[in-house]
């Protein structure tokens, strides 16, 4: 037979691909490595998810498909029966470089792996196209030409493919997206900080292997056992970079080392996804949250939620309470591989038990808040004339600057007032019977005014009136109706004839008086008046002005 008789138009398959080369040490090898990556996609299947696992596991299982299809080619005898097998691969290998790419570009760059409809159907339509062309190929032979066919008459010889521009095209554009990977992972290692270099030079490295074994193969020859070397080549190096990857050869001393500090630590650590979800605990952690179920506290979930939005604030606390302790988090963002592509990969939240601090703190905060209420009771007493609950002088000189500043031009007018031969009454029937006395008095003060006027006792039987807005006439007025009702009552019950009368002597404040000591002075002025004047009556203005 020539080349040419098995042009794809012409070949028939006449044993029905059952007859088979002899079992081959290549064959062998084809079916372990097969084997080992059906385990392997399966494993991945299961493990924990990583960014770009799904173009991963379509990278592995297109591999799989296109490798179990060229063992078949080697292992059938007849030539038509190869041919078939080399074309049934496709659907495999159109599929492989699309989705290797779309894994680099997830994984190293840190990208999630949802992508739109529109750009699947971009990606993953060329190899449908391809996988289309190459098994419709016996009726146009646009992609294998007509002088496909063995190389020599021996059964089983290998196949020799004429190239048709459908198989031109379909490489282009296979190599085009390889080439996006390799400048992908190009632009990424010279980007990214040091500790990821390394990854991408053996992602770099790793695509480049298959990639020159596919040139050597088409442009040389160059063939593993009459295999095609591509897939074996592709196949072997993605198992080399798993093997690295998880027995973390690949980083650096200090990464192992923040490995270490990361399982050792006695605090607990989480790791936690762009998404919020827990990617990572070390003991400490599961240990304190169950975190069998996967799931974390509410609390560390609300804060981070916090964390991630920018929504917490400096000032607000970043403090939670988990199994009946106090933790303080601390959070690190992990920032992207390669600078500027977008927000942190995800969050280290570090928690620390600060239950002793918050409970010694809580302790000096309701310390510090009884002190400062017997403080202010103590400022409160200050003010306080204990016998009447009126202010007293101190009282006074606080009181005065604040309501002359709150009277604006309205003004105010201030009383002094001085009881009418009280020393009698002490003389006479005791101490007790003077201080029920001065009790008896303030009420009647307090009651004769406004809740806006402000009454103190600022001696023994000396009071003070403070009333803002109130001209000197109309505080006279109302210390006379207080005289009156003072008229009317019987507070000695020891001396039925004994009234409490007073005398008082009024200013107008700024009119008359600037300061408090100028008002006092000058309404003390009028107040003697008063009492020369025979007592029992108001002074607001007078001789001495
Ligand atoms: P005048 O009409 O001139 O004011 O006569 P007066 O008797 O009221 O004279 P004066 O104002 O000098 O007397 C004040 C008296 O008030 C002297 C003191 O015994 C008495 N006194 C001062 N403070 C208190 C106090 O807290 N309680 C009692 N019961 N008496 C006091
Ligand atoms: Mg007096
Ligand atoms: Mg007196």
């Amino acid at each position: 037979m020539f080349p040419g008789e098995y042009g794809e138009a012409k070949s028939v398959i006449q044993s029905g691909c059952t007859a088979f080369a002899p079992f081959g040490a290549m064959t062998f090898f084809a079916l372990v490595l097969l084997a080992i990556l059906a385990l392997y996609l399966a494993w991945i299947r299961q493990s924990a998810p990583f960014l770009g696992k799904r173009y991963f596991m379509i990278t592995v299982g297109g591999l799989i498909w296109w490798l179990a299809f060229v063992t078949l080619e080697l292992w059938f005898l007849e030539p038509a029966c190869k041919i078939l097998a080399a074309r049934l691969a496709y659907p495999g290998i159109a599929v492989v470089p699309p989705a290797w790419v779309l894994f680099v570009y997830c994984y190293a760059l840190g990208r999630t792996d949802r992508l739109g409809a529109g750009r699947i159907a971009l990606v993953f339509g060329g190899s449908v196209l391809i996988s289309a062309a190459v098994l419709s190929n016996p009726w146009h032979e646009l992609f294998y030409g007509p002088g496909t066919g063995p190389v020599s008459d021996e059964p089983g010889s290998p196949i020799r493919y004429e190239y048709g521009p459908l198989f031109l095209a379909s490489a282009t554009w296979l190599y085009l997206w390889l080439m996006a990977g390799v400048g992908m992972l190009v632009v990424g290692a010279f980007r990214t900080r040091e500790l990821y270099r390394p990854h991408f030079l053996l992602l770099f490295v790793l695509t480049l292997v298959p990639i020159a074994g596919n040139v050597a193969h088409l442009l040389l020859g160059f063939s593993l056992g009459d295999f095609d070397p591509t897939p074996f080549l592709f196949a072997c190096a993605l198992l080399v970079y798993s093997w690295v990857i998880s027995t973390e050869q690949l980083f650096d001393l200090g990464a192992r080392a923040r490995d270490v500090i990361f399982r050792q630590l006695r605090n607990p650590v989480v790791i936690v996804d762009s998404g919020g979800r827990l990617a990572g605990a070390n003991p400490p952690a599961r240990e304190l949250f169950g975190l069998e179920g996967g799931v974390l506290p509410r609390a560390l979930v609300e804060l981070e939620r916090k964390l991630r939005g920018g929504a917490l604030r400096p000032e607000d606390s970043r403090t939670i309470a988990i199994a009946g302790r106090s933790w303080e988090v601390q959070s690190t963002a992990i920032d992207q591989p390669v600078a500027g592509m977008g927000g942190p990969l995800g969050r280290v939240l570090m928690l620390v038990d600060v239950t002793e601090m918050v409970q010694r703190q809580q302790m000096l905060q309701a310390r510090l808040e009884s002190l400062l209420e017997r403080y202010n009771e103590a400022e409160r007493a200050a003010r306080q004339d204990s016998l009447t609950g009126l202010l007293n002088r101190s009282g006074l000189a606080d009181a005065f600057d604040t309501a002359l500043a709150e009277s604006g031009a309205r003004g105010l007018a201030l009383a002094v007032i001085d009881l009418d031969r009280f020393k009698d009454v002490n003389d006479t029937h005791g101490h007790g019977a003077g201080d029920r006395v001065l009790v008896a008095f303030a009420e009647a003060l307090k009651s004769g005014f406004r809740l806006e006027d402000l009454t103190f006792r600022i001696g023994g039987e000396e009071f003070v009136v403070l009333a803002p807005g109130l001209s000197p006439g109309r505080l006279a007025g109302r210390l006379d109706t207080v005289r009156d009702a003072l008229a009317l009552r019987e507070v000695l019950p020891a001396e039925p004839g004994y009234r409490i009368g007073f005398s008082a002597g009024v200013v107008a404040i700024p009119r008359e008086a600037a300061t408090l000591e100028e008002a006092l002075e000058r309404a003390d002025a009028r107040l003697y008046e008063a009492k020369r004047a025979g007592r029992g009556r108001t002074h607001s203005h007078g001789a001495v002005a």
